[in-house]
């Protein structure tokens, strides 16, 4: 409850100082405190503190710049924990010492007195030391610039601590540096290696980690051999590694300073490294990956930072110190995918856990969902234009099959008529073979006499010529009625095919002592259809009326063939003086195997609608007043005109 204490210490003494109380004073005293304790209260629960709580003071002391790649990772990780799981505000003070660039002695006494100065009036909760020089800096000036402040250091190893002696007041968080386990994880995805070259700088700091690094390396010095280039200039470096044999590898520890005396940012010169190198470079740092370097088992830097700031957090909080040091592996295994092509590592080499970073997506891994997506649909598309391409062809075929049976159908139902047909076609054919006999027998005898009269054998033996082609007429036009052929679809004039089918069947209506009459339609009907089939139509309904007729008394059997335009169809229509079809059979009579007739099959009206509705046609029935019955067809009049 710091804050909310605070204030009601402030106003206690306040209001206990006031004198003297009389009675009424009390009063408005206790309403003045319950006005206070209330408001108080309100804003706790608000959030308003009216004291902020106690901010702690934080100093990070650097042994370099700040800006420093791996220092700036290390401190922005360090903050960004201590200030998210502090329940105190933070604030953080940054001294940087540059010590690289500026080590005197008598600098680093007046930075000593600068920040005697600085931080006199200032209550520091912990000073952080980063790195071995900061270390040593406050071990040697800490309890003058931050008396009784509790140091906690960070970025050494062990080895580094060396033995230096801690006072009571002293914490680390260690580092583990390890640089074995990259050097066994780079000899295993290149098992050709022959030659280690390691890479470092000649700053104390790039010589102690060499030194380490020199050690861990001793095992393995009769596997391959080493060769350590440190102390040459970075263009005499990069030099040498662009002309490396294929059989050897680089490992890079830091290069803050090059055998030249020249400083550089470490980060920089992995970069170039990475560049220049004829062979693949591995690395210790986290930090460098993305720079270069193809991987290996790397510290990582900002871990370090929360390690140290949750370290801090347990002084703040006055939590107990399990230890004064804490020593923490921070190690990855970490690789670049753009390295791994480059070298052309497989990813099956690389041992399980490691984490791949940079690793360009296939089209596949970005788009996946999307490209689902759209498979799906296509496949379903796929899918359904080919359900709709075999229903289709599955419709053909039946329209095909359903043709074939109707010709055939049509076929037996002709030969059936052609039975009923046989008297009358009998009949003209006797007709003009009488003709032709009498005519013949005419101009033998003329050719018996002295003297033929040439003229009038001519003209008899013209109408000889006529008599047989009027008998071949008939002949041709019974075979063509009886012969079987396939749906033939042609343009033709209905006015035509109705003329001709009259004329046909002229012989048969007088035999039955029927009288056949047409009115042709003056215009043209052209259509599109199967001229026999078509032609099978007319037959049929005129047949039926004829025998529709039978009762009629033979003066008054008609039968009226009319053919009209109505709209965009062609219609025929065929009517007769019978008794007409009965209102509730209308329909029924062009279903198959219906009829009234003792010997019929009651077929031709099925076959009838059959092909009028092949020809995209309607047939129907109906009874006409003073008339008996009429039948209509209606086909679809053709664009284009008719070829008879
Ligand atoms: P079928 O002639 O073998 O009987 P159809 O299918 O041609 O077969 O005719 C079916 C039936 O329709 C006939 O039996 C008859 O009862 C009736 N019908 C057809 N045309 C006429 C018509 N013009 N007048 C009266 N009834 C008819």
């Amino acid at each position: 409850m710091r804050g909310f204490g605070a204030p009601l210490g402030i106003c206690l003494p306040v209001l206990a100082a006031a004198a003297p109380r009389t009675a009424t004073r009390a009063a408005a005293e206790l309403r003045t405190f319950l006005l206070i304790a209330v408001i108080s209260i309100l804003m706790t629960i608000t959030g308003c503190s009216p004291v902020s709580a106690a901010t702690r003071h934080i100093v990070l002391l650097f042994d370099e710049r700040v800006e420093l790649p791996g220092l700036s990772l290390l401190e922005a990780e360090f903050v960004h924990t201590l200030r998210s799981d502090s329940p105190d505000p933070i604030e953080v003070y940054r001294e940087a010492m540059d010590l690289s660039r500026f080590s005197s002695d008598s600098y680093k006494v007046l930075l000593r007195d600068f920040l005697r100065a600085k931080y006199a009036d200032k209550k520091v909760d912990v000073a952080v030391a980063i790195m071995a020089p900061a270390l040593d800096f406050l071990m040697a000036y800490g309890n003058l610039i931050f008396p009784e402040t509790p140091i906690v250091f960070c970025g050494l190893d062990r080895g580094q601590l060396g033995t230096r002696s801690l006072t009571p007041n002293t914490f680390g968080v260690l580092i583990k540096r390890e640089f074995a386990p990259t050097l066994e994880l780079a000899l295993r995805l290149h098992p050709e290696t022959e030659r280690v070259v390691v890479v470092s700088g000649t700053s104390d700091f790039d010589q102690e980690l060499l030194a380490q690094a020199q050690n861990d390396f001793r095992p393995y010095e009769n596997r391959v051999s080493f060769s350590y280039l440190s102390d040459l200039s970075l263009p005499q470096l990069l030099a040498k590694l662009s002309r490396l044999p294929s059989r050897d590898i680089v490992l890079i520890i830091t290069v803050f300073q090059d055998g030249s005396g020249q400083p550089f940012v470490p980060h920089d010169v992995v970069e170039r490294v990475s560049g220049a190198a004829s062979v693949p470079v591995y690395g210790f740092l986290d930090q460098y990956i993305g720079r270069g370097i193809v991987g290996g088992s790397l510290y990582s830097t900002t871990k370090h930072g929360a390690d140290t700031a949750r370290m801090v957090l347990r002084l703040l909080t006055g939590a107990a110190m399990p230890a004064h040091l804490a020593e923490v592996s921070s190690n990855k295994v970490i690789f670049d995918w753009r390295q791994m092509l480059r070298w052309d590592i497989s990813e099956r080499g690389l041992p399980p856990g490691s984490e791949i970073y940079f690793r360009e997506l296939s089209v596949w891994q970005r788009y996946s969902w999307q490209i689902a997506f759209v498979g799906a649909v296509v496949l379903i598309q796929a899918g359904l234009i080919s359900i709709l391409l075999h229903e289709h062809r599955r419709r053909r075929m039946a329209e095909v099959q359903s043709r074939q049976r109707m010709a055939e159908l049509a076929h037996i139902n002709r030969f059936s008529m052609a039975g009923e047909l046989t008297a009358s076609i009998a009949h003209e054919i006797n007709q003009p073979l009488g003709s032709i006999l009498t005519n013949a027998e005419t101009a033998q005898s003329m050719l018996r006499s002295s003297h033929p009269d040439i003229e009038e054998l001519k003209d008899i033996v013209d109408d000889i010529l006529r008599d047989d082609r009027r008998a071949s007429e008939v002949i041709r036009r019974m075979r063509s009625l009886l012969k079987k052929a396939p749906f033939e679809p042609q343009h033709i004039d209905l006015n035509e095919l109705v003329r001709e089918t009259v004329e046909f069947l002229s012989a048969l209506a007088v035999g039955r002592e029927v009288k056949l009459s047409s009115m042709i339609s003056p215009a043209a009907l052209p259509i599109v259809g199967d001229r026999v089939q078509l032609q099978q139509v007319i037959l049929n309904l005129v047949v039926n009326a004829i025998d529709a007729m039978a009762d009629t008394p033979s003066d008054d059997r008609a039968i009226s063939i009319r053919t009209s335009r109505v709209e965009k169809f062609a219609e025929m229509a065929v009517s007769d003086h019978g008794p007409g079809i009965p209102e509730d059979r209308l329909k029924e009579v062009f279903e198959p195997f219906v009829t009234s007739k003792p010997k019929g099959m009651g077929m031709g009206l099925s076959i009838a609608r059959t092909i009028v509705e092949a020809h995209d046609g309607q047939i129907s029935a109906s009874n006409e007043p003073g008339w008996g019955a009429v039948f209509r067809i209606k086909l679809p009049i053709s664009r284009h005109p008719s070829v008879g």
